[in-house]
Parts: C-alpha cells; structure tokens; sequence
C-alpha cells in the first residue's frame, strides 16, 4: 500500500530544498547587494581618512544645488590647501604625513556643522559643502571657523605642528551656478589666498576669473601705469573710540584711461607676481609721506599715516633704507608712519630678516599687523617682534551681531582687545559698516575705527576737504567752549554717519 505521506513528504522535502534555495540565495543577494553598497560607498570615499572623495562630494554638491534652485537658498563652496604640506611629508615621511592628514580631518569636521559636507581630495586638499546659507557672508564664517581649526598645535607621534591653510570660498548663486564652475571658482580663490602670503581666506571674485591673456595684457598696462601717472592715492580716515580724527590708510587706486578704474585686489596680486609692487609700493610710500608731512605742517592735532607693506617690499634688502629716506625727504616724523603689515608674511620671515622691523621702531615708527586673526595660530611674534597695532580683520567685525549668536565673533574680538591691550597694542577695527558694529566695538574697548560708516577712501582733496572741516570745527570750537570736544564733520557722502561723541 502506498504511503499515503510519500508523494506529501517528497513534494514537503522538495519545497523545503526549495525554501532553503531561495532563502540562501536571498541572502547572498542581500550580502551582494550589502557588498555593492559598500564598494559603491568606498569609492566615493578617501580610504586615508575615511570621509567623502571627490566623486560623492560633486553628487552632493548637484543635490545641493537642486534644492537651493527650489528654494532660492544659498550654497558655499570652500577649497581648503594646507600650507606647506610637502614639508610635513620631507618631515615625519608620508606615513607621518598621512597621520596629520587624519588630523587635520578629524579637527576640521569638528569645526563644522551637521549637514555640511568636509570631502578630502588627496595631498593635503579638503573642499567643503555648505547646503543651506543664508547669505555668502556664512561661507565666510565657515571658513574663519575652519582656519581657527588650526589654531592649536597637531600632536603626530612626539611632534608638535604648527599648520596653516589657504581658504577659497564661493557661493551659489553669486559667483557660479553649476557645481563645475562653483569648485573651480573656489578653488582660484584658494590660489589667490596662497599668492598672498597663505593662512587666510578669499573670496572668488569675478576678476579671479579673468584668462591668462586678459592678465597679460594687464601686466602691460600696469608697467606703464607708474610713469604715465596713472597711479593715485586714497586716505581712508581712521577715527578714535571719541570721534577725533587719528589718521589715515594710505590706499593704492589705478585709474586706466581705457579700463576705467581697476580695483586693487585685482592689480596688486598682479604686480606682486611681477616684482612691480617692488617700484610701485616705494611709490605708494614716498607719495603717501609727501602729502601727510604737507597735511600734518597745518594740522595742530597728531596724524598718523598707516601705509600697506606686500611681502616682496619686506623681503627686499635694504626696505628699511627706503622707509627711511621716504620719511628724510617728505619730512614726515617717523612717529606719525605706521606700516601695515601681514600675520603671514611676518611669520615667513626668519629672525634675521625682522631686523629691519626693529631698526624702523628704533626710530619711533609703528608696525601694525593688517588682517589680524586670519593669517598664523602661534601668536608668540607678537611679544618678539616691536608691533605696536592689531587691525582687525573685517570679516570679524562682519560677524560681530551675526545670527545666532554663537556664529557671533563678539568672544574672538572681545580676547584679541584684551590680549592687545594686555601687550599694549592699539587695536583697529576694519571695515566697521554699521552703528551697532560701531556701538559694540566701543563696548569691547576698541581703540580706532575704520570702515565705510565713517569714511571711505577720499582722494587728496577729498581728504584734505575733511581735514579743514575739523579745524574750522576746532576753530569754533575754541571760542565757544575750550573744553568741548571735538567730532568731526565729514563732507557729504552716501551712507555716511558721524563717529559717536562720547
Ligand atoms: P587692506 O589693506 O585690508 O585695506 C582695506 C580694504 O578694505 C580697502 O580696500 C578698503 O577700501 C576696504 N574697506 C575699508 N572700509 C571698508 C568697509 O567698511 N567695508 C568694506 N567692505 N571694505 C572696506 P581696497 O582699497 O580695495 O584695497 C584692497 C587691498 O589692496 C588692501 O587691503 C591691501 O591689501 C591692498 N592694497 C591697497 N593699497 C595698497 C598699497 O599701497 N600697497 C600694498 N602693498 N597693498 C595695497
Ligand atoms: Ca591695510
Ligand atoms: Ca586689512
């Protein structure tokens, strides 16, 4: 009699091999499937520190773009180079160099907010992806928040470093608008950083985009530019906390008859590259000398004329020679120059080479550092090298009533005043636009305010206007009420307010 469970059993057994295949093979797909992911996912990362490669960077980067289309957001594009970073590599050995490259991962991802993006790019490059700004001046803050990463020392093995890095910052829609053009534009602007000295941040500016030809052509005119007087300068009035006038930053403007005028950040890199700030800068100091001694001989009150310093005039020789006979000639006391030099470019030099800075202090002239808080972390050449002045970089003060308000710099700029005035350093602040800027700076204590709200950049007779103003001021003043103090009016101008009076 046949089993009446036989064929049962069979077709059971078969459905359970059946069952046991499929399942088997389920599972191998899921782990092909798992696998495919993760080979998927490592290609799209940097197997050195483990975060997004190139590849996933310019996905996100298209994603991000799409929803800020939708939304009408912005996006920031930062370009990160650590500086120097050969010299790691000649240092500790790659394996070393590796090391601090993990490092330098895991701190800039601490500096940086959910939701953004950190992406290594290999030797010793990282790009960030900023998805929802607010405004460009948040790429800004980003990359301040980044460069402040390297503030501390990295600990590799028994050594300490001390890194920098050059910034490039862009954002959507103002400066490109695909993820193509927006990494190239970054990364010019990091470039531009670099050929500034490095350890700072810049911005993509249309001129950065101007082709190599446009850039020859330009060469051309600005070696003629010098001997045909094209070259002129500005004097942007700096203020005390209690409105006087303290002096003025002499600023370079090149006024093409063809071109118009073309802006500084444009034509000074230029002649940086081809030695021409070398004749052009002695210029700029011996023009700017000449019409402050004439200024200061009908002046009763000290002016102070703060002059711009690239780092070539600075490597140059005999720079201090020619600071000296500038002030020999034009009669200016060497007490009313200050130079204005940068964090970066005064930390490239070796102890030798900063002897000049102390043979121009000798003599009574002042040394200010420009962009203070952008350039180097170890801020030991304050105490070693004759600095009489912190300007504060702008992009500080931009940040000062920043939303919300941890993105504020209030605490940086609060310690740099301390720390200045700790040291006996005058502090300026640049690039003050506003009355809350004004009013919260003379909270912290600042010394000297310069910006927009209180003057731009006057040519000579713009300046020369603003000084008779202070002394008719001065003159009405006087037989009024000797004791009242003195504010100064300036001449017409847009969006111009009056330093407070105390
Ligand atoms: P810098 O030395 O940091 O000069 C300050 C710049 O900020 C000037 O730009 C000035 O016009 C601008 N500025 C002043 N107040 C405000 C403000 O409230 N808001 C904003 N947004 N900007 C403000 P400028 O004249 O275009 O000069 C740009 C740079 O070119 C200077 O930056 C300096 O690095 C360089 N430069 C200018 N003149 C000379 C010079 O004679 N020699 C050298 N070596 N470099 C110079
Ligand atoms: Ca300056
Ligand atoms: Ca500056």
């Amino acid at each position: 009699m046949p089993n009446p469970d036989g064929p049962n059993l069979k077709g059971f057994l078969r459905e359970i091999h059946r069952l046991d295949t499929e399942s088997r093979l389920r599972k191998t797909e899921a782990r092909l499937a798992e696998l495919e992911r993760r080979l998927s996912e490592m290609s799209q990362l940097d197997p050195l520190t483990g975060l997004p490669n190139h590849r996933r960077f310019s996905d996100r980067l298209s994603q991000a773009l799409l929803q800020a289309q939708r939304h009408r957001g912005a996006v920031g594009v930062l370009h990160l180079d650590l500086d120097r970073f050969k010299r790691v590599n000649e240092l500790l050995g790659h394996e070393g160099g590796d090391e601090v490259l993990r490092l330098v991962a895991r701190r800039l991802e601490g500096a940086l907010r959910q939701g953004d993006t950190l992406a290594c790019m290999g030797g010793g490059r990282f790009m960030v992806l900023l998805p929802e700004l607010k405004d460009a001046l948040g790429a800004i803050r980003a990359a301040q928040k980044l460069l402040e990463a390297f503030q501390a020392p990295f600990l590799a093995g028994s050594r300490e470093l001390n890194l920098g890095a050059s910034l490039g910052a862009c954002t959507f829609p103002q400066d490109g608008l695909d993820a193509n053009a927006l990494q190239t534009h970054a990364e010019a602007a990091m470039y531009r950083a670099k050929e500034r000295g490095g350890g700072r941040i810049e911005c993509f500016t249309a001129t950065l985009n101007q082709d190599s030809l446009e850039r020859q052509e330009l060469e051309q005119c600005l070696r003629e530019a010098l001997h045909n007087g094209e070259l002129q300068m500005y004097y942007q009035p700096q203020f005390f906390m209690d409105g006087r006038l303290a002096g003025a930053e002499a600023l370079l403007r090149w006024n093409h008859p063809l071109l118009g005028p073309v802006p500084p950040v444009k034509f000074i890199p230029l002649a940086e590259e081809n030695r021409l700030i070398l004749p052009i800068g002695e210029w700029a100091l011996r023009e700017s000398c000449r019409q402050m001694a004439i200024w200061q001989a009908t002046t009763p009150d000290p002016l102070l004329l703060a002059v711009n310093v690239s780092a070539l005039q600075f490597a140059h020789g005999d720079w201090d020679a020619c600071v000296i006979r500038a002030l020999e000639d034009s009669g200016l006391m060497a007490e009313r120059l200050e130079l204005e030099l940068t964090e970066s470019l005064v930390m490239r030099q070796g102890h030798e080479d900063v002897q000049p800075l102390h043979r121009l202090r000798e003599i009574g002239t002042r040394i200010a550092i420009d962009d203070f808080g952008t350039g180097y972390s170890s801020l030991g050449y304050l105490q070693r090298l004759p600095i009489t002045t912190l300007k504060l970089d702008q992009s500080f003060i931009a940040a000062l009533q920043a939303e919300p308000p941890e993105m504020s710099s209030e605490h940086i700029v609060r310690a740099v005043i301390q720390l200045a005035h700790s040291l006996k350093l005058t502090v300026v602040a640049e690039g003050v636009e506003t009355e809350g800027q004004r009013d919260m700076l003379e909270i912290l204590g600042c010394d000297c305010l310069q910006g927009f709200l209180l003057g731009r950049p006057l040519p000579a007779d713009g300046f020369e206007a603003l000084l008779a103003s202070v002394s008719a001021k001065r003159f009405l003043g006087a037989h009024r009420n000797p004791l009242e103090e003195v504010t100064v009016p300036l001449p017409p101008q847009p969006a111009q307010v009056r330093p407070r009076r105390r």
